[in-house]
């Protein structure tokens, strides 16, 4: 029998990239389910101090409400020249949660006179396996870059436009999905739990 394991969320992408990862790990054992089969349950209020402690308290809460083991992920954008800003405050930087031109706009306008040189920046992804029984996991990961001085691109989210990854001469924004995933800090953090998340899952018989 398959172990179910809940991701989370309720972003399809995100739920194919993470199966596509667990199947390539241990083809067949795990089956893979988002929040749409659990329409009662809320979200998870994002208060804690770091993106390791956000990541936890989703997958827990999620365990606790659906009684079956979660892996939850937190992210966001940590600028040098802004001492790790927005960081945890990413998806909300310019005030409205999710308005991503706005927050665009606001780290342009924060860099305006920065030079290309102290522009420095990466992406941060805590994912977060925690099991009813109350033991838990976390992996990290990081995509390094810089931040350009205008948008260019149109695939991807969030600060993608404005993200140029570490030796390349595009934006995150004008890559494909595929190419983004293999770099990126989402696609290593879920490439690196998955292993430990097979192995605790294995661990409940
Ligand atoms: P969360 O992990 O869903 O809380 O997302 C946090 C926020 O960080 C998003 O709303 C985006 O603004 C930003 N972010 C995280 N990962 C990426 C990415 O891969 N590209 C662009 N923005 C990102």
């Amino acid at each position: 029998m398959p172990h179910t394991l809940l991701l989370a969320t309720r972003n399809k992408g995100k739920i194919e990239e993470f199966r596509r990862i667990l199947e390539a790990v241990a083809p067949g054992e795990i089956n893979l389910v988002g929040l749409e089969k659990f329409p009662d349950v809320h979200d998870v209020l994002e208060d804690g101090e770091t993106f390791e402690e956000n990541a936890l308290k989703k997958a827990r809460e999620m365990s606790l409400a659906t009684g079956i083991p979660a892996i939850a992920d937190d992210s966001g954008l940590c600028i040098d020249f802004l001492g790790g800003d927005p960081g945890i405050f990413s998806a909300r930087w310019a005030g409205e949660h999710g308005n991503d031109s706005a927050n665009t706009e606001k780290v342009l306008e924060q860099l305006r006179d920065v030079p290309a040189d102290k522009r420095g920046a990466h992406f941060t992804c805590v994912a977060a396996l925690y099991l009813p029984d109350g033991r838990s996991y976390c992996e990290e990961a990081h995509f390094r870059g810089s931040i350009l001085f205008s948008p260019v691109g149109e695939h991807g989210f969030g600060y993608d436009p404005i993200f140029q990854p570490e030796g390349y001469s595009i934006s995150s924004a004008q890559m494909s999905a595929d190419e983004k995933d293999a770099i990126s800090h989402r696609g290593k953090s879920l490439r690196a739990i998955a292993p430990h998340v097979i192995t605790l899952l294995r661990s409940l018989g």
